[in-house]
């Protein structure tokens, strides 16, 4: 980024800054996510924004080895402490936010002093990866569901704050006010929900919005889980979307929904494929299954992930894929008779939300991008909860379990050589430097000492 570069964006904050103040903001917030799935924020008071908007505020290097808990991970060459970078929010994204009176939100990419990229900052790898899948013609539509639980009071133990069965009137009556609060929040910050309900865990709630570009997919979820925990707050309530809030029962997934699109046609539909996939759908879908076991280090990155990943819990913890199986890693979903061209797309049910939003969808593009290239093929699907078809069919019909810990997914994500390569040396080192970790802190914990040690973290 050169100085004219950085004048015009400075220009176009300043061109925010009348609506802004008239939305009573006073300060703006600017995120990015740590590869520990950290939201990590520098603010600046608004008469700052356009300032901050072209040069961007310092922040140190070893952000990318921040663990959850705010330990650096390093690796013993004492070069942490050394180095600077600049966050540079996104003009194009900033955002009132509505639970947080005279605050305004913006995601941001970090820089390095020079004005160059940083080689590890995790929403400009995506925007890469994107338009390497632009090259090809394609341009991909995403989102996260987000599932949440709440807890009454603020103390560190887990207290329900919405009873009543899963999907049921009596606990969204229960929360009522909460809940609307929620999605006025949403709506009034730009955010459209498409569906809201009160889910089956212990406290969980769950929505989903629609589809985007990667990127902005990404920072929405940023936003949403801010917004969540920000309405929460007022509430007396406090959020976790740990994967495993309480040991017992079932967790908070992250799940993706994915689909690609050229020229303003989704190839999920209309093809003469399995369920209408076209080839171009087949091989993109066939290259992220074979690499689930990889991309779990991206989207399952916790030792804590590994105690969600069940079998017969909706996580989808068999790497295998079908129509509507929501115990299949990869759910695919046509929709409605009628629906399909918009409606298709893939579905990543194992992954949660301690991921990095932006590194995942990396992940998730980059294997896709391989699979194009490799004209990957699916195999045969699977209509039944894999579970029941017991060890002797799966292993006839080469049904393998994703990994059961971080260990196994940091080893798959290390051997794989088109995300290593997708994500360069440093970015790959830092994860993993990250999970190593977070895996020698919890050596030996007890599940419920794990579930506890990371239930508000994040
Ligand atoms: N809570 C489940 C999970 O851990 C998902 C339930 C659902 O499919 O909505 O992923
Ligand atoms: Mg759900």
């Amino acid at each position: 980024m050169d100085t004219a570069e950085r004048e015009a964006r400075s220009r176009d904050a300043e061109k925010t800054l009348e609506a802004l103040e008239a939305a009573g903001v006073v300060a703006v917030a600017a995120t990015f996510v740590d590869n520990s799935g950290i939201t990590r924020v520098k603010s600046v008071p608004l008469d700052r924004f356009a300032h901050l908007a072209g040069w961007g505020v310092g922040i140190s290097t070893s952000f990318d080895r921040f663990r959850f808990d705010d330990w650096i991970a390093g690796d013993g060459e004492g070069l942490e402490p050394v180095g600077d970078l600049r966050i540079i929010p996104d003009v194009r994204r900033i955002v009132p936010l509505v639970a947080q009176p005279g605050w305004a939100w913006a995601p941001a990419d970090r820089y390095e002093q020079s004005g160059e990229p940083h080689s590890q900052c995790s929403r400009l790898l995506l925007a890469r990866l994107v338009d390497e899948l632009a090259g090809q013609g394609l341009t991909a539509r995403t989102a996260f569901e987000v599932e949440w639980v709440v807890s009454a009071g603020d103390g560190d133990d887990f207290v329900p704050g919405v009873t009543g069965p899963g999907y049921s009137m009596t606990r969204l009556i229960n929360r009522s006010t909460y809940c609307r609060d929620v999605l006025t929040a949403l709506h009034d910050e730009g955010v459209r929900v498409e569906q809201f309900h009160p889910e089956y865990a212990a406290g969980q709630l769950e929505l989903s919005v629609p589809p985007e570009d990667p990127v902005s997919a990404a920072d929405t979820s940023v936003l949403v889980r801010s917004t969540i925990r920000a309405v929460g707050a007022i509430h007396g309530l406090r959020t976790s979307y740990s994967p495993k809030v309480a040991v017992p029962g079932v967790g908070n997934g992250g799940h993706v929904h994915l689909s690609l699109w050229r020229d303003e046609t989704n190839v999920f539909s209309g093809g003469d494929g399995r369920f209408g996939l076209t080839d171009t759908a087949e091989s993109f879908s066939a290259g992220v299954l074979t690499r689930l076991p990889a991309l779990l280090a991206l989207g399952a990155p916790s030792p804590v992930s590994y105690l969600r990943l069940v079998p017969s819990h909706w996580a989808g913890v068999y790497a295998c894929w079908g129509l509507e199986n929501r115990e299949a890693a990869m759910r695919m979903v046509t929709g409605s008779t009628g629906s399909e061209a918009h409606a298709a797309n893939m579905e990543v049910k194992c992954f949660d939300l301690l991921a990095n939003p932006y590194l995942l969808l990396s992940g998730l593009v980059a294997s896709g991008l391989a699979g194009l290239v490799d004209g990957a093929r699916l195999p045969e699907p699977i209509d039944v909860d894999p579970a029941a078809l017991g060890e002797d069919i799966l292993a006839g019909r080469d049904i393998k379990r994703l990994p059961t810990s971080l260990r196994e997914a940091l080893d798959a994500f290390r051997a794989d050589t088109t995300l290593t390569k997708a994500f360069g040396p440093a970015l790959v080192a830092s994860i993993a430097a990250v999970r190593e970790s977070e895996l020698a802190l919890f050596e030996g914990a007890s599940e419920e000492d794990l579930a506890a040690a990371t239930r508000w973290a994040h």
